[in-house]
């Protein structure tokens, strides 16, 4: 008989669902489920990616020293205290495994981000859900729940699958009110749709207990590549660069998410399009009857009645072959997350919920 057992807290932990791409028996289906960029990446990210070919051979960077120049310039940082992972959620795990173990606790908040809970308790921390406000973040709500076992937490803005964000005020006055021994830490994930946002920068240069998270995932459509960055306190970086696997990002991840950063036309022409889409799909859904929180992110939160009500919804979209995501895991039981597609995409959304509203009239 083997005694074989994992590390406490690994048992507790729901794998991590990504977005359905098929429909069983429906051909040609609109993927909308992963927030991805539905215009893909930039030809210029496509074009380095290409010359990556030539040198696959070679082992990529290890200090990422070109990619984190280039961040430092276009953001205004100071690349020392830059690190990169594969994806953000590479740099979420590297919080949790420094800084979160057993008898930790580690903040999120009502709706968010699953990655945060998976991590945590990956590493034997216990994971904290904190109520929002109406699907918002709720700062007065986090303080309370906050003692001398907090080590991290963790607030999307905007966050997913809400799609809403806290302003910066509330973020400095958390920041501030935390316990000493605390990390907060501001997932930026989506910071790239919010015109003039610095995705929590100036709150890293201002406090001694921010980090703040980055990705190449959603604007810049890199999804696949799995390139995000994290920026925080020099001695917070230091740390963990030390548990960063040495070659934790490729040579094609590195040169083609610097190509992606250069092009701004690019991500200028998607954040553009996808706030252009985004009303219109906001305001097609309401005139249906389905209602949506103002989403400053890539994506909409469908509101319906009750729960019945979402899922018919969804399996209706689903025939349809519009793939959406349910959120039920996030405590969102009568809602369903729509990704901000192309015009084409949101057109055969809108329609398709509009029928389907139509028939329950
Ligand atoms: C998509 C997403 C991420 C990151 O993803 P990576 O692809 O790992 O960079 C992080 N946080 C939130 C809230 C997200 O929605």
């Amino acid at each position: 008989m083997t005694k074989i057992t994992p590390q406490p807290g690994i048992m507790q932990i729901k794998p991590y669902q990504g977005g359905a791409a098929h429909v069983e028996g429906v051909a040609n289906v609109i993927k909308l489920s992963s927030n991805e960029n539905p215009l893909g990446a930039s030809d210029a990210a496509k074009s380095a990616f290409e010359k990556a070919a030539f040198s696959l051979h070679r082992y990529p960077s290890s200090d990422h020293l070109a990619l984190r120049m280039a961040l430092a310039k276009a953001h205004g940082l100071d690349a020392s205290r830059i690190i990169c992972g594969a994806g953000s959620d590479e740099i979420i795990a590297f919080l949790c495994q420094a800084f979160a173990g057993p008898g930790d606790e580690v903040i999120h908040t009502e709706h968010g981000f699953a990655m945060y809970r998976i991590s945590a308790l990956a590493n034997g921390a216990t994971p904290v859900e904190v109520p929002e406000r109406e699907r918002v973040t709720d700062v007065d709500a986090i303080l309370a729940a906050c003692n001398k076992r907090t080590k991290l937490v963790f607030i999307a803005n905007p966050n997913n699958p809400t799609g809403t964000m806290i302003c910066e005020a509330d973020l400095a006055r958390l920041a501030k009110n935390l316990p000493g021994q605390a990390l907060l830490v501001i997932d930026g994930a989506y910071a790239e749709y919010v015109e003039g946002y610095d995705g929590g920068a100036a709150l890293v240069e201002a406090h001694d207990n921010v980090v703040m998270t980055r990705t190449f995932s959603k604007l810049y459509g890199l999804g696949g590549l799995r390139v995000g960055w994290g920026y925080g306190p020099a001695n917070v970086i230091d740390i963990l660069n030390r548990i960063r696997g040495p070659f934790n990002l490729s040579h094609a991840a590195l040169i083609t998410a610097e190509a992606a950063l250069h092009d701004t036309d690019w991500v200028d022409k998607c954040r553009a399009e996808n706030a252009r889409l985004r009303t219109w799909l906001a305001e097609a859904l309401a005139g249906h009857g389905v209602i949506s929180d103002t989403s400053l992110a890539n994506f909409i939160l469908a509101r319906f009645a009750d729960r019945a009500e979402a899922e018919a919804c969804f399996e209706h979209l689903n025939a349809e072959g519009l793939i959406v995501r349910p959120v039920a895991g996030y405590n969102l039981p009568n809602c369903l997350r729509i990704t901000i597609g192309d015009e084409p995409a949101c057109r055969r959304v809108a329609h398709a919920v509009g029928a389907f509203m139509e028939g329950r009239a």
